[in-house]
């Protein structure tokens, strides 16, 4: 690896498509040659098409329509809507290689059977939402179809037109190059020909399924709310169509009552007695003492569940440049269980002076200095403890791919309040919002606790446009 003294200059370009992630980053080849491209997700939550699609024309100016490497972080909307949206732009721009984690790895049984799972529970709730009355007599459960619906945003929203739409934004990116490299935690970092001191550190997803099913945790992330999740099996298995005996057996056991004191809703309407005394006509005063429904409110939970549980299978990944050099996170927005699983990776690389050099997460967070923020600033994807306290390096700024005003209209508190504000302590100030074209979050007290040089560097090395914010740096 060479170790040059000549300063060098990367960039990193957020896009502003709206809610969603957009990421370009531009790094130095060799003298006389175009930079290397690598794109990391293009897509927003409710954006239009033109969003999309100025964004994705901006991309094909810049790179002279040539992405060496494009990554999708995980299957939600907000990550990868562009694909679709902006389909027509992207066919004008080449893929070098798309790089995506060991789920997609065809013949992988693990990705399948974590896939088939999912899927089966994106169903459930799907179902149990049809079936949730939207009626203001059973409003209790009818307050639950809005904040679910919305956030069957992230997967494109509900029914099989939406399913559609974000397996088909998807398959865009995965079969864009035949060139594929199916990346795992696991495996020596990634080193590239073209970039000979420069290191990809793939993080996550894990390949533990514990870790994926691991979410909310209070204590380590920036949570302050109250979740409860409940066991979603037997849910699940309720809605299973003509699932196999297990399933059906589950089914049959998902229901609080033995048969015999069951009356199905359609065998109570035909009753005289349940007819007077359960209120069948919509707005009967009786229909209070019915239950049927009350159970498909724990979809919305599942709904939750499931929001996390994609979140944990994001390809999460740290560039370092330069042996034992600065860091750059890109956790996509991975959740507690995919930020945990980083503390049992070792990396084994070639460090400075050429010595046998073991990495781990701590080292890499150390040195990071540039931190994209995970899931647009919520209050569960960036770790506290063994996650953000541990980049300490002096010269740490961080990104947020936010759109406030579009977050606000879901009531979604972005950027969670006591996570920002610790973001701006941690990088005194230096914090880019995608919504935000002026140094104005840098307020005056955190400005005071940065040299002027320190401001003046900043400010130096960040240009806003209309489209973007883009911030460099040397190495
Ligand atoms: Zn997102």
């Amino acid at each position: 690896m060479s170790n040059g003294n000549t300063k060098r200059e990367m960039s990193v370009r957020m896009y502003r498509p709206g809610l969603g992630d957009c990421f370009l980053l531009s790094l130095p080849k060799a003298a006389g040659e175009a930079p290397f491209r690598m794109l990391i997700d293009c897509g927003g939550f409710s954006s239009t098409d033109e969003e999309l699609k100025s964004v994705v024309r901006d991309i094909a100016t810049e790179t002279e329509n040539y992405i060496d490497v494009v990554i999708a972080t995980h299957e939600h909307w907000d990550h990868i809507s562009g694909f679709l949206q902006a389909g027509q732009e992207f066919d004008s721009i080449e893929f070098g290689t798309v790089w995506t984690s060991w789920t997609e790895e065809p013949g992988n049984t693990a990705a399948r059977v974590l896939k088939d799972r999912f899927k089966k529970a994106k169903k459930a709730v799907e179902a149990a939402i049809t079936k949730l009355p939207d009626d203001t007599a059973e409003s209790r459960l009818g307050m639950y179809r809005k904040p679910i619906t919305e956030l069957f945003g992230f997967f494109g929203g509900l029914g099989a037109g939406a399913r559609n739409k974000t397996d088909r934004a998807w398959e865009r990116y995965l079969n864009r190059s035949k060139k594929k490299l199916y990346c795992r935690p696991k495996a020596a970092p990634i080193a590239l020909d073209d970039l000979p001191d420069v290191r990809f550190y793939v993080l996550g997803p894990p390949e533990d399924p514990d870790f994926i099913k691991r979410k909310l945790s209070k204590v380590e992330t920036y949570d302050e709310g109250k979740h409860a999740f409940a066991a979603f099996v037997g849910f699940t298995a309720a809605f299973a169509e003509n699932g196999n005996s297990d399933e059906l057996e589950l089914k049959e056991r998902s229901h609080p009552f033995d048969p015999r004191f069951r009356v199905l809703p359609n065998d109570a309407k035909s009753n005289p007695f349940f007819a007077s005394h359960y209120g069948f006509a919509t707005k009967d005063n009786n229909r209070w003492r019915r239950i049927d429904h009350d159970w498909l409110a724990q979809a919305g939970e599942l709904a939750l569940h499931l929001d996390s549980y994609t979140n944990n299978t994001c390809f999460a990944l740290a560039v370092e440049l330069g042996v034992e050099g600065k860091v750059l996170l890109f956790p996509g927005d991975a959740q507690v269980g995919n930020w945990l699983s980083w503390s049992d990776l070792t990396w084994e690389v070639e460090g400075r002076n050429g010595q046998a050099k073991s990495i781990t997460i701590d080292d890499l967070l150390a040195r990071t200095v540039l931190y994209k923020v995970g899931h647009h600033g919520s209050h569960n994807a960036t770790l506290r403890a063994k996650g953000l306290e541990k980049m300490t390096s002096d010269d740490l700024v961080a990104m947020i791919p936010v759109h406030r005003s579009t977050a606000k209209r879901q009531s979604w508190p972005f950027p969670y309040p006591t996570l920002w504000e610790r973001l701006r302590e941690k990088c005194r100030g230096r914090v880019l919002l995608a919504d935000s074209s002026s140094f104005k979050e840098i307020n005056k007290d955190l400005q005071n606790s940065l040299t002027n040089k320190e401001l003046e560097a900043f400010k130096s090395k960040t240009t806003h446009t209309k489209l973007y914010t883009e911030y460099r740096i040397e190495f």
